[in-house]
Protein backbone atom coordinates (compact mmCIF):
# COMPACT_ATOMS: atom_id res chain seq x y z
CA UNK A 1 0.00 0.00 0.00
CA UNK A 2 1.52 2.77 -1.33
CA UNK A 3 1.27 6.16 1.62
CA UNK A 4 -0.77 9.27 0.59
CA UNK A 5 1.90 11.17 3.26
CA UNK A 6 5.10 12.59 1.56
CA UNK A 7 6.86 11.26 4.64
CA UNK A 8 7.47 7.68 5.27
CA UNK A 9 10.30 6.68 7.73
CA UNK A 10 10.75 2.79 8.56
CA UNK A 11 12.50 0.69 11.32
CA UNK A 12 14.59 -2.00 9.64
CA UNK A 13 15.98 -3.87 12.83
CA UNK A 14 17.69 -6.93 12.74
CA UNK A 15 16.36 -9.52 15.04
CA UNK A 16 19.36 -11.41 16.29
CA UNK A 17 19.07 -10.26 20.09
CA UNK A 18 16.53 -8.66 21.79
CA UNK A 19 16.20 -4.58 21.45
CA UNK A 20 18.53 -2.51 23.49
CA UNK A 21 18.65 1.20 24.30
CA UNK A 22 21.03 2.06 21.82
CA UNK A 23 18.22 0.65 19.02
CA UNK A 24 15.19 2.19 21.08
CA UNK A 25 17.19 5.45 21.02
CA UNK A 26 17.90 5.13 17.11
CA UNK A 27 14.05 3.65 17.12
CA UNK A 28 12.92 6.45 18.97
CA UNK A 29 14.37 9.45 17.34
CA UNK A 30 12.82 7.94 13.43
CA UNK A 31 9.48 7.25 14.91
CA UNK A 32 9.92 11.03 16.00
CA UNK A 33 10.73 12.61 13.53
CA UNK A 34 8.01 10.97 11.09
CA UNK A 35 4.85 11.08 13.76
CA UNK A 36 5.77 14.67 14.25
CA UNK A 37 5.37 15.46 10.88
CA UNK A 38 2.53 13.48 10.27
CA UNK A 39 4.01 11.06 8.55
CA UNK A 40 3.96 6.74 8.49
CA UNK A 41 6.15 4.73 9.71
CA UNK A 42 7.19 0.92 8.26
CA UNK A 43 8.56 -1.92 9.75
CA UNK A 44 10.41 -3.89 8.01
CA UNK A 45 12.27 -6.93 9.71
CA UNK A 46 15.64 -7.68 8.38
CA UNK A 47 16.29 -11.55 9.01
CA UNK A 48 18.30 -12.28 5.53
CA UNK A 49 21.32 -14.52 7.55
CA UNK A 50 19.39 -17.93 7.70
CA UNK A 51 22.13 -18.73 10.06
CA UNK A 52 20.15 -16.57 12.49
CA UNK A 53 16.98 -17.93 14.71
CA UNK A 54 15.43 -14.97 13.93
CA UNK A 55 11.46 -16.22 14.96
CA UNK A 56 11.62 -15.63 18.85
CA UNK A 57 13.47 -12.21 18.22
CA UNK A 58 11.12 -11.06 16.53
CA UNK A 59 8.42 -11.92 18.52
CA UNK A 60 9.80 -10.10 21.49
CA UNK A 61 11.03 -7.07 18.59
CA UNK A 62 7.57 -6.63 17.67
CA UNK A 63 6.20 -6.67 21.13
CA UNK A 64 8.47 -4.17 22.93
CA UNK A 65 7.82 -1.62 20.24
CA UNK A 66 4.27 -1.79 20.80
CA UNK A 67 4.78 -1.84 24.54
CA UNK A 68 7.09 1.53 23.95
CA UNK A 69 4.32 3.23 21.49
CA UNK A 70 6.37 3.22 18.52
CA UNK A 71 4.03 2.01 15.88
CA UNK A 72 3.68 1.67 12.60
CA UNK A 73 1.21 1.93 9.53
CA UNK A 74 2.70 -1.14 7.47
CA UNK A 75 4.28 -4.18 7.49
CA UNK A 76 5.78 -5.84 9.16
CA UNK A 77 7.90 -6.61 5.92
CA UNK A 78 10.31 -9.68 6.17
CA UNK A 79 13.08 -9.72 3.82
CA UNK A 80 13.06 -13.48 3.70
CA UNK A 81 9.78 -12.80 1.83
CA UNK A 82 11.52 -10.73 -0.49
CA UNK A 83 14.42 -12.40 -2.51
CA UNK A 84 12.92 -12.23 -5.73
CA UNK A 85 13.14 -8.33 -5.59
CA UNK A 86 16.81 -8.26 -4.89
CA UNK A 87 17.46 -11.37 -7.34
CA UNK A 88 16.05 -8.90 -10.01
CA UNK A 89 17.84 -5.75 -9.16
CA UNK A 90 20.73 -7.94 -8.69
CA UNK A 91 20.19 -9.33 -12.25
CA UNK A 92 19.66 -5.75 -13.69
CA UNK A 93 23.72 -4.74 -12.19
CA UNK A 94 24.77 -7.69 -13.98
CA UNK A 95 23.35 -6.46 -17.32
CA UNK A 96 24.76 -3.41 -16.67
CA UNK A 97 28.08 -5.19 -16.71
CA UNK A 98 29.01 -3.75 -13.13
CA UNK A 99 28.98 -7.20 -11.38
CA UNK A 100 32.08 -9.60 -11.46
CA UNK A 101 32.07 -13.61 -9.68
CA UNK A 102 34.60 -13.59 -6.04
CA UNK A 103 35.98 -16.59 -5.26
CA UNK A 104 38.18 -15.06 -2.24
CA UNK A 105 38.24 -16.77 1.03
CA UNK A 106 37.44 -15.21 4.20
CA UNK A 107 41.22 -16.33 5.12
CA UNK A 108 42.24 -14.55 2.03
CA UNK A 109 40.37 -11.55 2.59
CA UNK A 110 41.61 -10.71 5.64
CA UNK A 111 44.94 -11.43 4.67
CA UNK A 112 45.31 -8.71 1.72
CA UNK A 113 47.02 -5.80 3.38
CA UNK A 114 44.82 -3.42 2.40
CA UNK A 115 43.41 -0.99 4.71
CA UNK A 116 39.78 -1.55 6.24
CA UNK A 117 36.85 0.76 5.45
CA UNK A 118 35.65 2.36 8.02
CA UNK A 119 33.07 -0.03 9.08
CA UNK A 120 35.85 -2.81 9.51
CA UNK A 121 35.25 -4.51 6.03
CA UNK A 122 38.87 -5.13 4.92
CA UNK A 123 38.63 -3.00 1.43
CA UNK A 124 38.66 -5.65 -1.18
CA UNK A 125 42.19 -5.94 -3.41
CA UNK A 126 40.87 -6.80 -6.98
CA UNK A 127 41.84 -10.43 -6.88
CA UNK A 128 39.05 -11.76 -8.69
CA UNK A 129 38.05 -8.42 -10.82
CA UNK A 130 39.72 -9.59 -14.07
CA UNK A 131 39.98 -13.69 -13.87
CA UNK A 132 39.28 -14.87 -17.67
CA UNK A 133 36.29 -16.45 -18.21
CA UNK A 134 38.95 -19.74 -17.87
CA UNK A 135 39.71 -18.96 -14.80
CA UNK A 136 35.80 -18.33 -13.55
CA UNK A 137 34.82 -21.76 -15.12
CA UNK A 138 37.64 -23.37 -13.18
CA UNK A 139 37.18 -21.99 -9.67
CA UNK A 140 33.26 -22.20 -9.86
CA UNK A 141 33.59 -25.74 -10.49
CA UNK A 142 35.70 -25.61 -7.08
CA UNK A 143 33.30 -23.33 -5.21
CA UNK A 144 30.84 -21.49 -5.32
CA UNK A 145 31.35 -17.70 -5.18
CA UNK A 146 30.51 -14.69 -4.04
CA UNK A 147 28.93 -11.38 -6.22
CA UNK A 148 30.65 -8.25 -6.40
CA UNK A 149 30.17 -4.88 -7.68
CA UNK A 150 32.92 -2.94 -9.24
CA UNK A 151 33.32 0.22 -8.87
CA UNK A 152 34.51 3.06 -10.59
CA UNK A 153 38.07 4.21 -10.24
CA UNK A 154 39.14 7.02 -7.53
CA UNK A 155 39.34 10.13 -10.48
CA UNK A 156 35.61 8.81 -12.11
CA UNK A 157 33.40 11.52 -10.51
CA UNK A 158 30.77 8.89 -10.77
CA UNK A 159 32.62 6.82 -7.60
CA UNK A 160 32.49 9.58 -5.59
CA UNK A 161 29.43 10.04 -3.38
CA UNK A 162 28.56 13.25 -1.53
CA UNK A 163 25.43 13.73 0.81
CA UNK A 164 24.14 16.07 3.51
CA UNK A 165 23.30 13.97 6.61
CA UNK A 166 20.74 15.37 9.01
CA UNK A 167 22.86 14.91 12.01
CA UNK A 168 26.41 14.88 11.19
CA UNK A 169 26.18 17.22 8.03
CA UNK A 170 28.02 17.08 4.77
CA UNK A 171 29.81 13.35 3.81
CA UNK A 172 31.83 12.77 0.91
CA UNK A 173 33.52 9.55 0.05
CA UNK A 174 35.37 7.76 -2.75
CA UNK A 175 34.24 4.14 -3.30
CA UNK A 176 37.43 2.95 -4.78
CA UNK A 177 39.52 4.58 -1.50
CA UNK A 178 36.96 3.96 0.90
CA UNK A 179 35.52 0.65 0.13
CA UNK A 180 36.13 -1.02 -2.66
CA UNK A 181 34.63 -3.53 -4.90
CA UNK A 182 31.60 -4.66 -2.39
CA UNK A 183 29.62 -7.86 -2.21
CA UNK A 184 25.84 -7.82 -3.38
CA UNK A 185 25.52 -11.44 -2.58
CA UNK A 186 27.31 -14.00 -0.28
CA UNK A 187 28.91 -16.88 -1.64
CA UNK A 188 26.55 -18.95 0.12
CA UNK A 189 23.45 -17.43 -1.84
CA UNK A 190 22.46 -14.47 0.83
CA UNK A 191 22.11 -11.10 -0.76
CA UNK A 192 23.57 -8.78 0.78
CA UNK A 193 22.64 -6.24 3.27
CA UNK A 194 23.72 -2.79 1.30
CA UNK A 195 21.73 -4.46 -2.06
CA UNK A 196 18.92 -5.86 0.40
CA UNK A 197 18.09 -2.58 2.38
CA UNK A 198 18.48 0.13 -1.33
CA UNK A 199 15.66 -2.65 -2.97
CA UNK A 200 13.33 -2.43 0.15
CA UNK A 201 13.68 1.55 0.53
CA UNK A 202 12.69 2.15 -2.58
CA UNK A 203 9.88 -0.39 -3.05
CA UNK A 204 8.70 0.83 0.39
CA UNK A 205 8.56 4.41 -0.83
CA UNK A 206 10.59 5.55 2.36
CA UNK A 207 11.94 8.97 2.27
CA UNK A 208 13.71 9.53 5.30
CA UNK A 209 15.92 6.75 6.70
CA UNK A 210 17.03 7.45 10.44
CA UNK A 211 19.66 4.73 11.77
CA UNK A 212 22.92 4.67 14.45
CA UNK A 213 25.95 6.15 13.69
CA UNK A 214 27.34 2.91 12.78
CA UNK A 215 25.94 2.81 9.72
CA UNK A 216 26.58 6.27 8.39
CA UNK A 217 29.65 4.25 6.71
CA UNK A 218 27.16 2.55 4.87
CA UNK A 219 25.23 5.25 3.23
CA UNK A 220 27.29 6.51 0.33
CA UNK A 221 27.07 2.33 -1.10
CA UNK A 222 23.79 2.59 -0.60
CA UNK A 223 23.67 5.90 -2.69
CA UNK A 224 25.82 4.17 -5.69
CA UNK A 225 23.22 1.83 -5.81
CA UNK A 226 20.70 3.79 -5.94
CA UNK A 227 21.58 5.46 -9.19
CA UNK A 228 22.79 2.57 -11.06
CA UNK A 229 19.25 1.26 -10.44
CA UNK A 230 17.26 4.52 -10.99
CA UNK A 231 15.83 4.58 -7.43
CA UNK A 232 14.95 8.25 -5.66
CA UNK A 233 17.40 8.34 -2.67
CA UNK A 234 15.84 8.91 0.81
CA UNK A 235 17.47 11.62 3.23
CA UNK A 236 19.57 9.96 5.94
CA UNK A 237 20.15 11.12 9.65
CA UNK A 238 22.37 8.98 11.27
CA UNK A 239 21.80 9.23 15.46
CA UNK A 240 24.48 9.44 18.11
CA UNK A 241 25.37 6.21 20.03
CA UNK A 242 25.18 5.13 23.53
CA UNK A 243 28.13 4.62 25.21
CA UNK A 244 29.36 4.50 28.78
CA UNK A 245 31.08 6.69 31.19
CA UNK A 246 34.32 5.00 30.07
CA UNK A 247 33.36 5.67 26.33
CA UNK A 248 32.63 1.69 25.65
CA UNK A 249 30.02 1.77 23.40
CA UNK A 250 27.18 0.26 25.02
CA UNK A 251 26.49 -3.67 23.11
CA UNK A 252 24.06 -6.29 23.33
CA UNK A 253 26.65 -7.66 26.43
CA UNK A 254 25.11 -4.92 28.66
CA UNK A 255 22.39 -7.04 29.69
CA UNK A 256 21.02 -4.99 32.27
CA UNK A 257 20.30 -2.53 29.15
CA UNK A 258 18.35 -4.58 26.84
CA UNK A 259 14.32 -4.62 26.89
CA UNK A 260 13.97 -7.14 29.52
CA UNK A 261 16.11 -5.78 31.86
CA UNK A 262 14.55 -2.36 31.44
CA UNK A 263 10.84 -3.11 31.40
CA UNK A 264 11.19 -4.45 34.44
CA UNK A 265 13.06 -1.96 35.94
CA UNK A 266 11.70 0.94 34.49
CA UNK A 267 7.90 -0.68 34.58
CA UNK A 268 5.81 1.69 31.96
CA UNK A 269 7.10 2.83 29.07
CA UNK A 270 6.56 6.27 30.35
CA UNK A 271 9.21 5.84 32.63
CA UNK A 272 11.62 4.52 30.65
CA UNK A 273 11.01 7.13 27.48
CA UNK A 274 11.07 9.95 29.81
CA UNK A 275 14.91 8.84 31.28
CA UNK A 276 16.03 7.97 27.92
CA UNK A 277 14.56 11.50 26.93
CA UNK A 278 16.28 13.35 29.85
CA UNK A 279 20.01 11.82 29.02
CA UNK A 280 19.60 12.03 25.07
CA UNK A 281 18.70 15.39 25.33
CA UNK A 282 15.38 15.09 23.86
CA UNK A 283 13.75 16.88 26.40
CA UNK A 284 14.71 18.82 29.38
CA UNK A 285 14.23 16.24 32.42
CA UNK A 286 13.56 12.74 32.60
CA UNK A 287 10.16 13.11 33.79
CA UNK A 288 7.90 10.36 32.68
CA UNK A 289 6.37 11.16 29.04
CA UNK A 290 5.15 9.16 26.14
CA UNK A 291 6.19 8.93 22.82
CA UNK A 292 3.45 11.17 21.15
CA UNK A 293 4.21 13.53 24.14
CA UNK A 294 7.73 13.94 22.70
CA UNK A 295 6.91 14.39 19.43
CA UNK A 296 5.53 17.05 20.14
CA UNK A 297 8.43 18.72 21.11
CA UNK A 298 10.63 16.94 18.75
CA UNK A 299 13.34 18.72 17.01
CA UNK A 300 16.17 17.29 14.63
CA UNK A 301 18.57 20.20 16.24
CA UNK A 302 17.54 18.14 19.83
CA UNK A 303 20.26 15.49 18.25
CA UNK A 304 22.48 17.35 16.55
CA UNK A 305 23.08 19.16 19.99
CA UNK A 306 24.39 15.22 21.46
CA UNK A 307 25.63 14.16 17.92
CA UNK A 308 28.84 13.50 20.33
CA UNK A 309 27.58 10.42 21.41
CA UNK A 310 25.08 10.33 24.66
CA UNK A 311 26.76 9.17 27.78
CA UNK A 312 24.60 6.88 29.57
CA UNK A 313 26.11 7.84 33.21
CA UNK A 314 22.65 8.32 35.37
CA UNK A 315 21.69 5.50 37.52
CA UNK A 316 18.65 3.30 35.83
CA UNK A 317 15.71 2.94 38.08
CA UNK A 318 18.01 2.21 41.03
CA UNK A 319 20.61 0.16 39.55
CA UNK A 320 24.12 1.42 37.93
CA UNK A 321 24.75 1.71 34.36
CA UNK A 322 27.99 0.94 34.38
N1 LIG B 1 19.05 -3.90 10.05
C1 LIG B 1 20.03 -2.94 10.44
C2 LIG B 1 20.33 -3.08 11.92
O1 LIG B 1 19.50 -3.56 12.66
C3 LIG B 1 19.60 -1.53 10.17
C4 LIG B 1 19.51 -1.29 8.72
C5 LIG B 1 19.19 0.13 8.34
O2 LIG B 1 18.61 0.87 9.14
O3 LIG B 1 19.54 0.50 7.24
O4 LIG B 1 21.40 -2.69 12.33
Amino acid sequence: MKSASPIVGRFAPTPSGRMHLGNIYAALVAWLSVRSRGGRMVLRIEDLDPRTQSGPWTALMLDDLSWLGLDWDEGPYYQRDRIELYRTATENLCRQGLTYPCFCTRAELHAASAPHASDGTPIYAGTCRHLSEAEVAARAAKRPAALRLAVPPAEDPAGTIAFTDRVFGPQREVLARDCGDFLVRRSDGVYAYQLAVVVDDAAMGITEVARGHDLLSSSARQIYLQRLLGYPEPSYAHVPLLVAPDGRRLSKRDRDLDMEGLRERFGTAENLLGWLAGTSGLAPDSAPRTASELAECFSWDLVRAHRNDIVVHEEAAGAPIA
